[in-house]
């Protein structure tokens, strides 16, 4: 059980656990209440703290970063999860139940914003599994991604199951008018997508950019990667040899990086 104050040097609220939706047995989506003054961006992360229960050491909190998916105006704080068997924070949120207390850092922070871009024309939102969780609270803000014309949403999971948020994320698309490509890719399982194999293969190739309509150039093209970091060091590369520029402290880019570990 959390109670507030902690002794650790850190400013932070209990909160509830008020839903957890499980899309497999690894990947769940967790809501949380909102505390009242808790402000962030889409595409901010916020630590939680978990008591874990270790006899050497009682009363430890152990925190990690996790990517908000909720809307900037809802009431309540969302989180995309993949439970790691073994994992130290997530094998201890799997014995979560709703109704029971988490602690949230009071700052939600990060870079992964779309300030950090210059100005373009397409924004594509690359993700590999969790790494979806940004990209959801981007698209259910309302006038966030209001300065690009053409939005494409590229999710690689392992299994169909993996596929978050897809029923909401193919109901955002139809109801955009062709501005919205939401483009899923199930590695493992197949046939059930038309794309197939790794992200920086299928846009080697050109057949991402086939499927989604849009070309990827550096000069009206803005880039966010999100997920693991072969992934996104793959990416990195892609992207660097063909012009995009990273944004640096204080100097707006064209490719935008978040790592999960
Ligand atoms: C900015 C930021 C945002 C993040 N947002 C999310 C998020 O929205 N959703 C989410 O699920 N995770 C997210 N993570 C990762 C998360 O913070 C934890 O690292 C992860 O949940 C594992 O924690 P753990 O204590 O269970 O495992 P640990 O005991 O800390 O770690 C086990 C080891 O597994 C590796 N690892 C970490 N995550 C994974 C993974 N998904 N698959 C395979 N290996 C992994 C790491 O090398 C780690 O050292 C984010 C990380 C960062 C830095």
């Amino acid at each position: 059980m959390l109670t507030s104050p902690e002794p650790l040097q850190r400013q932070f609220t209990v909160e509830r656990i008020e839903r957890l939706q499980y899309w497999s047995p690894t990947l769940w989506s967790l809501r949380i209440t909102r505390p009242q003054g808790f402000r962030f961006q889409p595409g901010h992360y916020a630590r939680l703290g978990l008591s874990i229960h270790d006899a050497e050491k009682p009363g430890t909190t152990i925190w990690r970063p996790y990517s908000i998916v909720s809307a900037a105006a809802d009431d309540g704080l969302d989180f995309l999860i993949t439970l790691l068997p073994g994992g130290a924070f997530t094998s201890q949120l799997a014995s979560c139940a709703v109704g029971q207390s988490l602690a949230l850092e009071s700052a939600a922070l990060g870079f992964f914003v779309v300030s950090q871009l210059s100005s373009g024309e397409d924004l594509w939102m690359l993700a590999t599994g969790a790494g979806l969780g940004p990209y959801v609270s981007l698209l259910r803000t309302e006038g966030v991604l209001q300065r690009f014309s053409r939005l494409v949403l590229v999710h690689a999971v392992r299994h169909a199951a993996d596929l978050a948020y897809a029923d909401e994320l193919y109901a955002l698309a139809g109801a955009s008018g062709g501005r919205l490509r939401y483009l899923p890719i199930v590695t493992c399982d197949p046939g059930v997508t038309s794309l197939q194999g790794r992200i920086p293969a299928l846009l080697s190739s050109g057949e991402l950019q086939a499927e989604a309509g849009v070309a990827l150039e550096a000069a009206h093209s803005r880039v966010m990667v999100c997920g693991n970091p072969d992934f996104t060091a793959d990416m990195r590369k892609f992207l660097s040899v063909r012009g995009f520029q990273p944004c640096r402290r204080g100097l707006v880019g064209s490719m935008l990086f978040e790592n999960y570990w």
